[in-house]
Order: structure tokens, then C-alpha cells, then sequence
């Protein structure tokens, strides 16, 4: 295997966008930003910058509201739009994803350090999916007559978007969570402010510039890269900001939400996980070994519902960590451009440096590691690990390391695995593996997470509601269940007696 690693040749259309100078799209057309800062984005896989990104300030957050607030003045042409042509709008924006869907997914693999087969077959799929289901909400989305018990009165309700949303987004799934955040945000009728995250711009500003072609009034979508804490700091403390929809960590998500609390801003949180996953005597142990190190390994285990905590029935333990320790050793590190790659970078240095720590703290704390073997030197790669004789109250058991690394657990009894899964401080996601209807029946009433997969794992449908209970979060992305993040009730009364 080489141990370097370089960039394969690109499109011209993503080297194009690479090469633009640093810009932030408001009020429907790209400009440099007020800040005058940028920042090289850097290719994870090499550790090269591959373009440089605008990094936008506060008076840049200050005049994407402006555009976001006039552009859902009542008269504006996107609160007057009917829900029809709304629903329009959106389905032509997931079709002009998908018309562009092997450039997204190649910047995908630039920006994120992700393995293109994934970026093109999940993200880019599912951001257009997201847009092509919620096209079909706007002309669903109702309020109700209310039984009114006043003689001569009628009251009905009405679902009013909630305004300027101010979405912020992590790195993992830069294009997929637009698809999360955007599409059910505007088929509610909102208009949005964006930051992306400031290692991944590249594809949300793309995106914006689709939208307005594929008919989205200019102002109703304005993207402003930047760091966080300025540019995203700026964006929850904006008065004029109603709404903020955040996927990240949990540590950043409480601090935004003791800052909206300020303004009694509306908040949706979509955090971090521990998950755990269940493999029961009885499963099938190919389907359970081969799904539980797809879910863990698949994005080098950047994936916020990543199965980090396998529980492992004891009888079936050993034979379970032999070919986890196979896969490990078998997966292909590379560039996720090159076809044969099947373990990508981490998205950065600090990043890699925070795996490694973990790592070794789990062997400092007595676990036993198991690393697969050497990766490239370039870029930010870290092997795919495999962690046994740990235990619950380790720490490569308790918090979300974000990389390659699966801890195994043994568990003798039902109702011991089942405490033992939910004693965590998240609840993002759970799995469990039998042939048993009943014990899959009783862990999926029992664990306490936003989804429960039975024999199977990863996942993930625009209908289908996607969540955290505890510090992952609160509120929901997709499904019916997202639109009630962007919609305020409104009680209509009409005396006419
Ligand atoms: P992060 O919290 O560091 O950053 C997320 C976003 O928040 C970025 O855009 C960042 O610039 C911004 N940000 C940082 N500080 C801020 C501040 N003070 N004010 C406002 N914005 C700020 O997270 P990350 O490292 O980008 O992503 C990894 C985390 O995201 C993991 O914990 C993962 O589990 C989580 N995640 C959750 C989901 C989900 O749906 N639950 C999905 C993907 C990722």
C-alpha cells in the first residue's frame, strides 16, 4: 500500500467553483464578503488547500438578515407565491441537485474528506430526496376550524411560517444537511440565512446559486461561510433571526441555546450520539458484523448516529470481535476519489489528534485496541480500530469520539443489555440485531433513542423523522414532525353574530 496521497484529477466544473475567489451569496447573487477575511479550505485526504473560503463577519450575517427579513416582507414575491408554486420551486431544486450530482459529490469528497461511491449514493441522493419530498408539503400544510363555544364566533387556526431561520451546519454532511435544514424551512414559507460550516462551504454556496435559477426569489436563501464563533455567533444573537436550526456538537448546541434563550428564540438541535447497537445470540452474525462495521466505519466514523457502543452477547463475543478485527484490517485507506478507497480521511488535524487521544486513553484505562493497519501518512487517515475488554465506565464507552473506533462490550441477560444501552448522556440512535420478534419488539419500546433499527443500520428517509432524545437534542429534521420547527399556530377569531 502507498502511504502517500495525492489528488486525482478533478471535473472542470468543481475546479471552476474551487478557483472562485471568496464569496457569500445574498440576496440571490455571490459577492465578496464585507469581512474581507478568508481561510484556505484544505482537501483531508492530502492535508492541501484545494480553494480558499470567505469568512464572514457580523456586519456580513448583519446584511444576509436584512435580505432574509425583506425578502419575507408579506407583499414580497415569496409569501405571495402560492403553495403550488412553492412546492414547484423545491422540486426543481432537488432535480438540479441531482443534474449536478457526481460534481457535488466530488467537491463532497474534496471539502469533507469523504469516499465518493457514499458521497454520491447518500449525500447527494438524500439532499435531493429531502427537496423532492417536502415540494409536496407546501399544499398540505393546514390549520383547523376550532368548535368554537362562543355564539356567533368563528375561530380556526392557521399554520404562519416562522420567519428569518438561521441554520447552522456541521462538516460531516455538508450538501445532505442542506437537504435537512432547507428544504422543510422553505416549504413552510420561511425565508433562511445560512452558515455552513468553515471546513465544508463549498457545496451550500453552490446550491444557493441553484436555488435562484431553479425559481427561489432572490433574499429567501442567503449563505454566509465563516467560523463559528463569529459569523455563527452573530447569526443566533441577531434580533431579527426568529428561528435557529443547528446540527453540530452538544457542547456547541447548549451554548446556543443559553444564547437564544436571551430572545426567546426558537430552537432545533440536532447533536451528538453514543449509540448503541445490539447484537443478541441469536442474530445473524454475517448481517450484524457486516451492518454494525459498515455503520461505524463508513465516513471513518463521522457520523453523528455512528454505532459506537457494541454490546455483544457474551456467547457470541469472541467470534464477533475476530471479524470485526478483519474488516478493520481489510478496509483500503485512500483518496475518496480513487475507486478501490474504502476508509477516508478525518476531516482535519485536530480532529485526527482528538481520535488518537481517545485511543490511547482507552488503552491507558486497561481496554484492549486493535488497530488496522498503517494508513498514508498524507492527510488527516486514522486506522480503523476495534476496542474489547472495555467497560461501560470507560471513556471510549461514555463520549462521542467521532472517528473509526468501535468499543465491544459483552452483556449476559435482556434487561441488563437494554439498562446498559440507555445509560448514556445521548439517545440519537440504537440498533439491535435478533431473529427474536419479541426481544426486537421489547428493545425497540425500551431503548431510548430518536431511531431504532432493527437488523439493520444507517439509514435515513426524508419521511421518516430523524432526532435525538436527551443531549442529543431536541426537535426533529424530516418527516411531518421538522415542518412543526418552522410553522407558528395561529388562532383567527371572526365575530359575526
Ligand atoms: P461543531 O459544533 O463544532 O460545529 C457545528 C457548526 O456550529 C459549525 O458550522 C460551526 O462553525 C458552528 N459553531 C461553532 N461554534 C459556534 C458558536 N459559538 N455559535 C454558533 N455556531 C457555532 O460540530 P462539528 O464538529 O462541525 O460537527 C460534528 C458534531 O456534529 C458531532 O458532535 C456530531 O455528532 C454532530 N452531528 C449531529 C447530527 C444530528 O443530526 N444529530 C448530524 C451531523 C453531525
Amino acid at each position: 500500500m502507498t502511504l502517500t496521497v495525492e489528488t486525482p484529477s478533478i471535473s472542470a466544473a468543481v475546479a471552476e467553483r474551487l478557483a472562485r475567489a471568496p464569496h457569500v451569496f445574498l440576496a440571490g447573487h455571490a459577492e465578496a464578503p464585507l469581512s474581507g477575511e478568508s481561510r484556505p479550505v484544505l482537501d483531508p485526504a492530502t492535508g492541501r488547500a484545494i480553494g480558499t473560503a470567505a469568512c464572514g463577519g457580523a456586519a456580513d450575517i448583519d446584511r444576509a438578515v436584512a435580505a432574509a427579513t425583506r425578502a419575507f416582507d408579506p407583499a414580497s414575491p415569496w409569501r405571495t407565491m402560492t403553495p403550488l408554486e412553492r412546492g414547484k420551486v423545491l422540486h426543481r431544486i432537488g432535480d438540479a441537485i441531482l443534474a449536478r450530482a457526481d460534481e457535488f459529490a466530488e467537491l463532497e469528497v474534496l471539502d469533507a474528506g469523504k469516499v465518493r461511491g457514499a458521497a454520491r449514493g447518500i449525500d447527494v441522493d438524500f439532499a435531493a430526496r429531502a427537496f423532492h419530498y417536502f415540494a409536496g408539503w407546501p399544499t398540505k400544510i393546514v390549520g383547523s376550524t376550532v368548535p368554537s363555544s362562543h355564539p356567533g364566533i368563528h375561530i380556526r387556526t392557521e399554520k404562519d411560517p416562522v420567519g428569518v431561520v438561521g441554520a447552522i451546519t456541521a462538516w460531516n454532511f455538508p450538501l445532505l444537511l442542506c437537504g435537512w435544514k432547507l428544504a422543510p424551512a422553505l416549504a413552510s414559507g420561511c425565508t433562511v440565512v445560512l452558515k455552513p460550516s468553515e471546513e465544508t462551504p463549498h457545496s451550500a454556496l453552490w446550491l444557493a446559486e441553484l436555488a435562484v435559477e431553479a425559481g427561489l426569489p432572490p433574499g429567501v436563501l442567503n449563505v454566509v461561510p465563516g467560523l463559528g464563533g463569529v459569523a455563527g455567533q452573530a447569526l443566533v444573537d441577531h434580533p431579527d433571526v426568529d428561528k435557529i436550526t443547528f446540527t453540530g456538537s452538544t457542547a456547541v448546541g447548549k451554548r446556543i441555546a443559553r444564547r437564544a434563550a436571551d430572545q426567546v428564540k426558537r430552537v432545533t438541535l440536532e447533536l451528538g450520539g453514543k449509540s448503541a447497537n445490539i447484537i443478541f445470540a441469536d442474530a445473524d452474525l454475517e448481517a450484524a458484523v457486516a451492518g454494525s462495521a459498515g455503520g461505524i466505519f463508513w465516513h471513518s466514523g463521522q457520523t453523528c448516529s455512528a454505532p459506537s457502543r457494541l454490546f455483544v452477547h457474551r456467547s457470541v463475543h469472541d467470534e464477533v470481535v475476530a471479524r470485526l478485527r478483519a474488516i478493520a484490517d481489510g478496509l483500503r485507506p485512500g483518496h475518496g476519489l480513487d475507486a478501490d478507497t474504502e476508509l477516508g480521511p478525518l476531516v482535519n488535524a485536530a480532529q485526527r489528534e482528538r481520535v488518537e487521544g481517545h485511543v490511547r486513553l482507552a488503552g491507558e484505562q486497561g481496554a484492549t485496541v486493535h488497530m488496522g493497519p498503517e494508513v498514508p501518512r498524507d492527510g488527516y487517515f486514522h486506522p480503523a480500530t476495534v476496542i474489547s475488554d472495555a467497560s461501560d465506565d470507560m471513556t471510549c464507552a461514555r463520549e462521542e469520539i467521532f472517528g473509526p473506533v468501535l468499543t465491544v462490550l459483552p452483556f449476559d441477560d435482556t434487561d441488563e443489555v437494554l439498562r446498559r444501552a440507555d445509560d448514556s448522556e445521548y439517545g440519537l440512535a440504537a440498533g439491535v440485531w435478533t431473529r427474536n420478534v419479541n426481544t426486537a419488539h421489547r428493545a425497540t419500546k425500551a431503548l431510548r433513542a430518536g431511531t431504532v433499527y432493527v437488523n439493520g443500520w444507517g439509514l435515513t428517509d426524508p419521511a421518516a423523522p430523524f432526532g435525538g432524545f436527551r443531549q442529543s437534542g431536541y426537535g426533529r429534521d424530516l418527516g411531518p414532525d421538522s415542518l412543526e420547527g418552522y410553522l407558528e399556530t395561529k388562532s383567527v377569531w371572526t365575530f359575526y353574530g
